[in-house]
C-alpha cells in the first residue's frame, strides 16, 4: 500500500503531496512520522491507494504511525482544501487547524492508569514474604485496586513479585484528564418562555442553514442554545458551541456541563496539554458529542454535527489576526453545508453585515425584544464630561456616577464599571519638552502601571524603569495622563473607603484559572465593585448588579476606523447588559465628551434597527463594507529597508491589477501603518477600496509572491484592527 501524506514542517513552502509505502492497515487520516531532506518529519496521511505514481523501488517506507483511530475525521480534507484556498493557507497549516497543537510534536499521549486485580492462581508464600501475604489478602475482597496505590501500601518489590508468580494480573486503562473536575453539579430544567419557544421552533423549521438570533441582553438565548443542542444529541448528532473567549464564560460552562454532563467537552487554551488532548480525544472517538470552546473549537474533530452555535457573533475575536488568518463564522458556514446542519449566529448587537443577510434573507432572523419575564432593559443616564470639566471636576468620575453608586452601595447592590484602558496612566508626557516615554521595539507609547512602578509596552509586554526626570531635557515635570483600570480602581477606594473594589483586565488575570477567580468572587459578593476593561462586558450575569459607569463611552469612537461606530454601539449596549438582571431594576451612567453623538443617541434607547438603518446609510454614501472590500496587504520586517523594497513591489503589482481593472478599485494608496513599528518590526500597508471580491484571489496571489522569510506580506479582508 502506498500513502499520499502532506508534510507538517514549520514555515514549508512545500505544499505537495509526497508518496510513501506503508502498511496495509494505514488509514487515511492518521498522523505518521516519514523520512523528508535527510530527516525524519511529522506528516498527515490524506489518502492510501494500491498504486503509486513513482516506481515502487524509489518509494520510502513511512517511519512511525500514530494513530490507531484517524485523528481527522474525513470532513477535514475537504474542509482544509476550501480554507486552503480562500484565505491561502498552506495546505499543512490549514490541516493542522484540526488537531491541538499539543498533539502534533508527539509530546502529550494518552494517560494510562494501571488496575490490579487477583488472578485466582494459588499462592505461595516463602516465609519471610510477609508484605506479598497482607497484599494477597488485602486484595481479596475488593474488585481491584489501583496498581500505584497498592504499591504505597505493600512495597513495589511485593507488589511485582506477585505480578511475576501470575497470582495477581494488572489491567492499563486510560484515564481522562478531566478539566472541569468536580464542577458538575445539577440544575433544574427551565421552563421555556413562550417567546424563547416560538425562538427553538422557528430555527427547527426554518428551511435555512443560517439564522441569525437577535435577542436583547438577558432575554434567555443561553437556554434557547442548549434546548438545540439537546433536541440534536437527542437525534444522534453532534454540536460545536463557540465563545468568544471562553475562560470568561465559567457560568456558561457550569450550565452546560450541568446538563449535559460528560457528553460536553471542553476546547480551551487555557488547560493543561494533558487535559486538551484527553478533551479532544472525549471528541474524536465519540464519547463526548458536544464541543465548547473559543475560535478555534469551530474545528472540533466531530462528524454528524447537528448544530454550530456562535455566541456573541459581533465578537472581533472570532477573526484571527494571526497566521493562519480565516474568519471562523465562515469556517463554521463550510462546516454546516458540509453536514447539512443548522449554524445558529446570537447577539444582542449583530454585526451590520451578519444583519445585513438576514434582512436579505440570506438568514433566518429571529428576535427576542424582551428581557425574560419582561424585565425592563436598564435607564441609561448621559453624564456631559463637559460639563462637569466646567464646573470643575476633572475626576474621571461625574457627579451623576457617585451619587448612583453611593445609593447603590447602601442598598447592598453592586456596581460594574468599565473602561478599556488597563494601567494607571496610559501616556507619560515631559511637561517642559513635550517628551512621550515610548517603546523601544514598538511605536507606541508606555503606560505607567502604578502596582510594579514601572512602565509597559502593551503591544510586546516590554517593562521600563518609571520616570523620575525627563530623558531630553532634565525637567521634573512629567505628567502621567489619561485614567487606566488601575487609576480607575485607586479613584474609587479614594471615594469610597469602605467599598470592597476588585479589577478585572489583563493584568489581574493570570494562569489558568485568572478570570474565573475574580468573576467568582464577584458572583459571591465578596466585593462590591468591578472595574475592568471590555472582558466584563461579555455575557455575565451578575444578579446583585444594578450599576454600570461607562467612564468613556467615546474613546472608539474616535479610531479612525469604518467599524468604530458599530463598535461603539455594540459595547454600549454590551456592558449596560449586564445591569438590573435580576429583581432590582438596573441603572447605568455613560459619560462622554460628545454627547449628541448620533450612535450614543441610539444606544441610550436601545434601538439596534434604528442604529443600524443609519450606519448603513453612512456606509452608503461614505462607500465602506458591506458597500465594498477594504483590503490591506501587510508587509512587516525587521529590516526596514526590506520592508520597504517589498512594499514598492507590492504596491506596483496591485496598481497593475488597478489598471487592468479600474473599475473595481475605488481607493488605492501605500503608506506607513498607523502603528509603524511593533516587537521590533516596521510596518508599512497597501490600502485599498474594491467595489467587488471578484479581485480578491488575485490580491492574494499577490501577497504570497511578495512573502518571504525575512518580509512577511499577507492579506487582511475588512480588518477590524486597522492599527
Ligand atoms: P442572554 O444570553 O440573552 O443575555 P441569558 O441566557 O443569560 O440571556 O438569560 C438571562 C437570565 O434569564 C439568566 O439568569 C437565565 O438564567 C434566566 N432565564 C433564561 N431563560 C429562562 C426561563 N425560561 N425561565 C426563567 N429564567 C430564565
Ligand atoms: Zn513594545
Amino acid at each position: 500500500m502506498f500513502a499520499q501524506v502532506i508534510v507538517d514542517v514549520a514555515h514549508s513552502q512545500v505544499d505537495k503531496i509526497f508518496e510513501y509505502s506503508c502498511p496495509d492497515d494505514l488509514r487515511t487520516g492518521c498522523r505518521v512520522k516519514v523520512p523528508f531532506g535527510g530527516r525524519i518529519v511529522e506528516g498527515f496521511v490524506i489518502g492510501v491507494s494500491q498504486n503509486c505514481s513513482f516506481p515502487p523501488e524509489r518509494v520510502k517506507p513511512v517511519a512511525e504511525v500514530f494513530d490507531e483511530l484517524p485523528a481527522l475525521v474525513p470532513e477535514c480534507f475537504s474542509l482544509a482544501e476550501r480554507i486552503s484556498s480562500r484565505f491561502r493557507v498552506p495546505k499543512a497549516a490549514s490541516l493542522r487547524l484540526f488537531l491541538p497543537s499539543e498533539m502534533r510534536r508527539g509530546t502529550v499521549r494518552e494517560a494510562f492508569k494501571k488496575y490490579v486485580t487477583l488472578s485466582g492462581v494459588q499462592a505461595t508464600f516463602q516465609k519471610n514474604a510477609n508484605k506479598q501475604r497482607e497484599a494477597a489478602e488485602f486484595l481479596s475482597d475488593k474488585d481491584e485496586y489501583e496498581y500505584i496505590a497498592l504499591c504505597e501500601k505493600f512495597g513495589a518489590g511485593a507488589v511485582n513479585a506477585l505480578i511475576k508468580k501470575g497470582v495477581v494480573c494488572v489491567e492499563k486503562r486510560r484515564v481522562n484528564r478531566n478539566p472541569l473536575g468536580g464542577a458538575e453539579r445539577s440544575e433544574e430544567l427551565k421552563k421555556l418562555t413562550a417567546a424563547q419557544a416560538d425562538a427553538i421552533e422557528n430555527i427547527e423549521n426554518s428551511q435555512k442553514t443560517v439564522h441569525l438570533l437577535h435577542g436583547v441582553t438577558g432575554s434567555g438565548k443561553t437556554e434557547i442554545y442548549l434546548n438545540i443542542i439537546a433536541r440534536e444529541i437527542e437525534k444522534g448528532k453532534t454540536a460545536i458551541f463557540l465563545v468568544p473567549e471562553i475562560s470568561l464564560t465559567p457560568q456558561m460552562l457550569s450550565q452546560l456541563r450541568a446538563r449535559f454532563k460528560g457528553e460536553a467537552a471542553i476546547l480551551h487554551s487555557g488547560l493543561s496539554a494533558g487535559e486538551k488532548f484527553d478533551e479532544w480525544w472525549r471528541l474524536r472517538s465519540g464519547e463526548a458529542k458536544i464541543a465548547i470552546g473559543a475560535r478555534s473549537a469551530v474545528f472540533a474533530p466531530l462528524e454528524n454535527i447537528g448544530a454550530i452555535i456562535v455566541d456573541e457573533e459581533h465578537d472581533s475575536s472570532y477573526v484571527s489576526e494571526t497566521a493562519p488568518r480565516y474568519s471562523t463564522i465562515e469556517v463554521a458556514k463550510l462546516r454546516a453545508e458540509y453536514n447539512n446542519c443548522k449554524l445558529i449566529l446570537g447577539s444582542a448587537t449583530p454585526s451590520v453585515e451578519s444583519y445585513q443577510s438576514a434582512i436579505d434573507g440570506k438568514f433566518n432572523l429571529i428576535t427576542l425584544t424582551e428581557r425574560i419575564n419582561k424585565k425592563p432593559l436598564p435607564e441609561i443616564i448621559i453624564a456631559d464630561m463637559r460639563k462637569e470639566v466646567k464646573r470643575g471636576n476633572n475626576s474621571a468620575f461625574s457627579a451623576a456616577l457617585r451619587e448612583e453608586l453611593d445609593s447603590t452601595l447602601k442598598s447592598g447592590n453592586q456596581a460594574i464599571i468599565f473602561l478599556n484602558r488597563r494601567g494607571y496612566a496610559q501616556t507619560v508626557i515631559c511637561r517642559d519638552c513635550g517628551y512621550v516615554a515610548k517603546c523601544e521595539n514598538c511605536d507606541v507609547s508606555l503606560t505607567y502601571h502604578s502596582e510594579e512602578n514601572c512602565l509597559k509596552c502593551h503591544y510586546c509586554g516590554a517593562k521600563y524603569r518609571m520616570l523620575t526626570a525627563c530623558p531630553d531635557c532634565g525637567g521634573k515635570r512629567v505628567h502621567y495622563g489619561g485614567t487606566g483600570t488601575q487609576r480607575a480602581a485607586a479613584d474609587l477606594k479614594a471615594l469610597f473607603p469602605r467599598a470592597r473594589i476588585i479589577r478585572m483586565d489583563n493584568d489581574t488575570v493570570s494562569g489558568k484559572d485568572g478570570h474565573y477567580g475574580i468573576l467568582r468572587q464577584f458572583a459571591a459578593k465578596e466585593a462590591d465593585i468591578l472595574v475592568g476593561t471590555q472582558m466584563i462586558a461579555k455575557g455575565h450575569d451578575f444578579p446583585a448588579v444594578t450599576l454600570v459607569g461607562i467612564l468613556d463611552a467615546d474613546m472608539s469612537l474616535h479610531f479612525s476606523d469604518y467599524r468604530s461606530g458599530e463598535r461603539t454601539f455594540q459595547l454600549i449596549t454590551q456592558v449596560s447588559g449586564r445591569s438590573g438582571r435580576a429583581d432590582d431594576k438596573g441603572k447605568v451612567v455613560l459619560q462622554t465628551y460628545c454627547p449628541e453623538n448620533y450612535i450614543l443617541r441610539y444606544a441610550v434607547n436601545y434601538d439596534y434597527t434604528g442604529f443600524f438603518g443609519n450606519e448603513m446609510q453612512v456606509r452608503k454614501a461614505t462607500g465602506f463594507p458591506p458597500f465594498s472590500l477594504i483590503c490591506r496587504i501587510m508587509v512587516t520586517s525587521e529590516n526596514a529597508e526590506t520592508a520597504v523594497e517589498t512594499l514598492k513591489k507590492v504596491y506596483f503589482a496591485t496598481e497593475e491589477l488597478r489598471q487592468a481593472h479600474p473599475d473595481e478599485f475605488i481607493f488605492l494608496n501605500r503608506m506607513h501603518s498607523p502603528i509603524k513599528k511593533i516587537q521590533k518590526k516596521y510596518r508599512y500597508q497597501v490600502l485599498m477600496r474594491l467595489n467587488t471580491y471578484s479581485l480578491l484571489e488575485k490580491i492574494y496571489d499577490i501577497a504570497v509572491k511578495n512573502s518571504s522569510q525575512n518580509c512577511l506580506a499577507y492579506v487582511e479582508e475588512n480588518p477590524s484592527n486597522l492599527s
